[in-house]
């Protein structure tokens, strides 16, 4: 296999590129400046080291130095009464672009697919029941499910909600899900922070 293959290999490993926008993309660096290329390589190499997956709500974040946390868990300013529970790191993006939101967050890792039989869940379930039982300790009064609007993101949020029925149990915690605003089939991830506001702002209590 030649390099060029090879790079062509790895860019159709990346979410959402098929093979034909993989060479798209292996063929545009050829075009690309020598230092642009050069500052590519080395921000990917460097990348790992430089960016952690917080222990708290596992969202990936830019290290400055030796914390431990990301920068909203540590945040003592936010509301730790509230935990966001979403699939993706992008997630946490979108909705920190609302502006709207001041609790904590979770980062599933994905959905629990409906039409998936398979055992092995591939979700933080563990790590979700760790983190709710330490933010019990901290005061948690809401856990928000804000999966996607369609079976997929339903089945998770079943899913999640089945998770830590016990654990909540005995507890003043309530579980909501995002209101309207958010239409049919629609992700967190590619709605605007209008909407994710007022989806936010019209959640309602599920149990
Ligand atoms: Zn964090």
């Amino acid at each position: 296999m030649t390099n060029l293959e090879k790079l062509i290999r790895h860019f159709e490993k990346f979410p959402g590129i098929g093979s034909r926008q993989a060479r798209r993309f292996a063929f545009h660096l050829l075009t690309e400046s020598k230092e642009n290329v050069a500052e590519l390589s080395e921000l990917i190499s460097s990348i790992q080291n430089a960016v952690s997956e917080c222990p708290s709500c596992f969202r990936f974040f830019s290290r400055y130095g030796n914390e431990i946390e990301c920068t909203i868990c540590s945040n003592t300013l936010r509301d730790r009464t509230k935990l966001l529970v979403v699939e993706r790191d992008t997630d946490v993006d979108a909705t920190e672009r609302s502006r709207v939101y001041d609790g904590l967050y979770f980062v599933l890792g994905g959905t629990v697919p409906l039409l998936d039989s398979r055992e092995d869940i591939k979700v933080r379930g563990g790590a979700l029941k760790h983190t709710v039982e330490a933010r019990l300790k901290d005061g948690l009064k809401e856990i928000i499910l804000a999966f996607g609007i369609n079976p997929d993101g339903e089945n998770t949020a079943r899913y999640v909600q089945h998770l830590i029925r016990d654990l909540i149990a005995e507890t003043p915690v309530t579980i909501s899900e995002l209101g309207r605003g958010l239409s049919t089939g629609s992700e967190l991830e590619y709605a605007d922070p209008e909407t994710i506001k007022h989806a936010l702002q019209a959640r309602r209590r599920i149990a």
